[in-house]
């Protein structure tokens, strides 16, 4: 009995069997002849080198497909594999695993459960509960991180299908660290500030709304931070050392704050802090501290900047409920403690919004004025006070407005001078005291000046100087005709910029007066070194000169001053004739006020021109 491989029993039945198998069958037994028999084991020797060489073959066949199914699955930048649904170990998996973890594929396999072991400790149990209800015959993605070789974390995203016929589950995973980075960044760049690394202006309104849905009935405070003066550190050193002195200030105030705080930075020299107390007390110690934080220079590059702050406070639920209202009246305090002279703290109260809306109507009047032209330069009379001749005029501006009067420069140059809006008005005061320069030219031979007033934010333009002069060379207009008044306070803003753009003006040939001297803080080493002509006494000493000794004083010692210095001295505001005597007296130089003349049109000026004009008494001495 030949006891055949069950693989050859199709093969075998092709040849003469039935003959056996009837015999077999049916439990008879033949004797077959010799030679018969012969025949069948060659036969089947036969059968047996074809099967063996077929097999061969497939085989050879199988492994060159599988080498090509292996060689386009080690091209795919993709981790394919499978792992028994049972135990998770790795059964198959491509080259691709490499290039992910910096083990090989061999590894892997060596080790089925490898895999597992680089999974991110935080996200094991999360893979785990991935697998167990991943049901049989669904698909579905995860994304988890791991170690790689190397100790770099990495995230993947894979895509699994649950196989339930082989017990598998079958994955296609890509290495998505770079883009869940860049996202990473950019929700990071959404809520926090790249420089200081503190939270954002979007961050605090997120956290100030979730706080206030889930604890509204807690007061709070917020604190509007800006620091005094660094635009003029950025202008002048440069926004690298501003930068890093920005960072300095960050971590100052995070050395400050605690974790019931937030710190945030709002863009450029602001800051505001989130303070979880509306306790007055807490927060004015709080704020007191915050202004020690300023009081140590902030060392850069070995060079010392002296730095102060001003901080606005406002209050949740009395100023405002909603986390916008409460960071803008933050602001608007913020705001009036700078007006009140910087470097301190206000609350806000319910006036500075009033103020604002001030503000916005004026804006908008200025806006008219604009677009209709409605801006009219009024001239005020210089007298010489020694020989009681007319010098020059002073131009002021006005707004006569068809509904709301006659505006003040008072009302309007500050808000012109906030919004950017001098810049406009400054041009047509410009023009204007052109046409007035050459209409009195033409009427007159005397050389009256023209002074106007310029404004810091004019001053500070690169350009303002040269460009002033480019202007007057346009008109055909000799710069000698020409004065600018300057207050203190803008040239001692930034002195570097203020001295560039007054020696350009002088050499240009423009005269320069210092306005409302002895209000602000000249220092006198930048007065005799800037290239002025003459110091305008500010109007309060002026009033009071005949009462109060001080002034009469302060009077003397600033003509003293300027004849020093070599300049000329101007008193204006002369209102009564006791005044005028006093100043006559003490060799003030030029003199302006109502008693010689209110600032006036210039037709009226042009129409007087030939006649008297001043104070009638006086008139024979005034005549020009
Ligand atoms: P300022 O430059 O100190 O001008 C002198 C101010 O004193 C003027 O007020 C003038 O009308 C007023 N004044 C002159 N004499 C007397 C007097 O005897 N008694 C009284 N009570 N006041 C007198 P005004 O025209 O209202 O201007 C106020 C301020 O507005 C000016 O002060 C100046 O700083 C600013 N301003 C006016 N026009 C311009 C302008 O065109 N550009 C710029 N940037 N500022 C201007
Ligand atoms: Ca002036
Ligand atoms: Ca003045």
């Amino acid at each position: 009995m030949f006891l055949l491989p069950f693989c050859i029993i199709p093969y075998f039945s092709l040849i003469q069997v039935p003959v056996i198998c009837d015999n077999f069958i049916t439990g008879h037994w033949s004797i077959m002849e010799n030679s018969e028999v012969d025949r069948l084991t060659q036969l089947l020797s036969d059968a047996q080198a074809v099967i063996k060489h077929q097999n061969s073959e497939l085989t050879g066949l199988l492994e060159s497909k599988s080498q090509e199914l292996e060689e386009i699955l080690g091209n795919i930048d993709q981790i394919i594999w499978y792992i028994d649904s049972q135990t998770l170990s790795l059964q198959y998996v491509n080259h691709a695993i490499n290039a992910v973890f910096g083990f090989t594929k061999e590894d892997f396999l060596a080790d089925p459960t490898l895999w597992q072991q680089r999974i991110h400790k935080d996200d094991r149990l999360l893979v785990r509960s991935f697998f167990e209800t991943l049901l049989p015959g669904a698909s579905q993605e995860i994304c988890f991180r791991i170690h790689r070789a190397n100790g770099e974390l990495c995230w993947l995203n894979s895509r699994v299908y649950h196989n339930e016929k082989l017990d598998l589950f079958v994955g296609i995973t890509s290495d998505i660290t770079q883009s869940k980075l860049q996202s990473e960044e950019i929700a990071f760049l959404a809520f926090y500030d790249p420089l200081t690394m503190l939270a954002n202006r979007s961050k605090l309104k997120l956290q100030l709304h979730s706080k206030l849905e889930h604890s509204p009935l807690v007061g709070f405070a917020l604190i509007y931070i800006d620091l005094d003066n660094f635009k003029n550190i950025n202008d002048t050193m440069g926004h690298e050392i501003g930068d890093q002195i920005l960072i300095e200030v960050a971590r100052r105030l995070r050395e400050l704050t605690n974790h019931d705080q937030l710190l945030s930075r709002f863009g450029g020299d602001e800051f505001v802090v989130y303070l979880n107390s509306s306790d007055p007390i807490y927060i004015n110690t709080f704020c007191s501290q915050l202004g020690e934080v300023f009081k140590v220079p902030f060392t850069i590059n070995d060079v010392p900047f002296f730095l102060s702050s001003s901080f606005g406070i406002s209050m949740y639920p009395e100023d405002a409920r909603s986390p916008e209202d409460l960071i803008k009246h933050a602001d608007t305090a913020m705001h009036e403690a700078k007006k009140n002279g910087k470097n301190q703290f206000l609350y806000y109260h319910s006036s500075m919004q009033r103020a604002i809306h001030n503000f916005l109507h004026v804006e908008s009047l200025i806006r008219d004025a604009l677009q209709d032209d409605l801006f009219t330069l009024y001239f005020q009379p210089l007298v010489n006070a020694a020989s009681l001749t007319l010098q020059g005029f002073e131009a002021l501006m006005r707004l006569p407005h068809p509904t709301e009067g006659f505006i003040t420069p008072d009302t309007f140059i500050p808000v012109a001078e906030k919004n950017g809006d001098i810049l406009h008005i400054g041009q047509i005061v410009l023009e204007q005291a052109c046409d007035f320069i050459e209409m009195l030219r033409v009427k007159h031979p005397n050389p009256f000046y023209v002074a106007i007033n310029v404004s810091a934010k004019q001053l500070h333009q690169i350009d303002f100087a040269h460009e002033l002069l480019d202007y007057l060379k346009i008109r055909a207009i000799d710069p000698c005709y020409l004065k600018v008044e300057l207050t203190e306070s803008a040239v001692m803003d930034n002195v570097e910029i203020a001295s560039r753009q007054l020696h350009t003006l002088k050499e240009g040939g423009v005269h320069i007066a210092l306005d409302d001297f002895g209000t602000g803080y000249s220092s006198f080493a930048y007065l005799a070194q800037l290239p002025i002509s003459t110091l305008k006494i500010d109007k309060s000493f002026i009033d009071t000169v005949c009462e109060i000794d001080s002034h009469s004083h302060i009077v003397k010692a600033i003509s003293n001053l300027a004849h020093v210095l070599g300049m000329s001295v101007t008193a204006e505001g002369v209102e009564t004739e006791r005044q005028f005597n006093f100043l006559v007296e003490n060799h003030i130089d030029t003199l302006q006020g109502y008693f010689l003349s209110k600032p006036i049109t210039k037709e009226e000026i042009l129409y007087n021109i030939t006649t008297p004009f001043f104070l009638p008494e006086k008139a024979l001495l005034y005549s020009i």
